[in-house]
């Protein structure tokens, strides 16, 4: 069992270290380059589970100039920003899509530690900015469909103006030790036997230690 936690922290590490600036550099960036000439950074998603490369045990994703080169129509694409110097995109496969021979859709856990940490950084913030294309198409408040703006990551209403940006959810996740016990929970929908320290989203209003507060209460 250390064994097993020893790899997990020490994978876990390596991620940290990669997304503290360590690695390869995301700059995030809106506006696409002009001309599609350099190989580029494909984060191609079905629902939530990502287009990769089969390998074992790692994997990594398409790098190509032109997404059409594999030959699978894209939903939707939206341009994230440079991997240092490389583009990288988010784009939306429509459900069903078979995968291209070699390669199969996996969920971001099952690749998280035989994905490059650079590249799974960048998945994880295109798979959220992919959400928020699929799940944002028409106005809230009244219904016309959006428009994406073109200076800032945003869909605009054309209509009312109202302005919908990706949604971020706050969220604690917190273990509570006395000597050497663990205040651990369950949910109804846990299997048998399965247990979890305590998490839980951050209501609108409240701190990060208010909600811990809250949690623990619940528990
Ligand atoms: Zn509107």
């Amino acid at each position: 069992m250390d064994g097993v936690a020893e790899t997990a922290r020490s994978s876990y590490n390596t991620a940290v270290r990669a997304k503290m600036g360590f690695g390869r550099k995301f700059t995030s960036g809106i506006v696409p380059p002009s001309e599609k000439r350099e190989p580029t950074w494909w984060f191609a998603f079905q629902g939530n589970k990502l287009l990769v490369h089969q390998g074992s045990p790692s994997v990594t994703i398409p790098c190509l100039v032109d997404f059409a080169e594999l030959g699978v129509m894209a939903l939707s694409r939206h341009y994230l920003g440079l991997l240092d110097q490389t583009p990288c995109y988010a784009v939306e496969l429509a459900e069903g899509t078979p995968p291209p021979a070699g390669m199969s859709f996996e969920g971001l856990r099952q690749v998280f530690g035989r994905l490059d940490e650079d590249l799974f950084w960048v998945a994880t913030r295109a798979v959220q900015i992919v959400d928020w294309g699929r799940t944002h198409l028409f106005c809230g408040q009244c219904g016309t469909p959006l428009r994406t703006k073109t200076t800032e990551r945003a869909k605009e209403c054309p209509i009312c103006g109202q302005l919908h940006f990706p949604r971020l959810a706050p969220a604690i996740i917190v273990l509570v030790e006395r000597g050497r016990e663990l205040l651990l929970a369950r949910s109804r929908h846990f299997l048998p036997g399965m247990y979890s320290v305590l998490a839980g989203f951050v209501e609108p209003g409240e701190s990060l230690e208010e909600a811990v507060v809250r949690e623990v209460n619940h528990s």
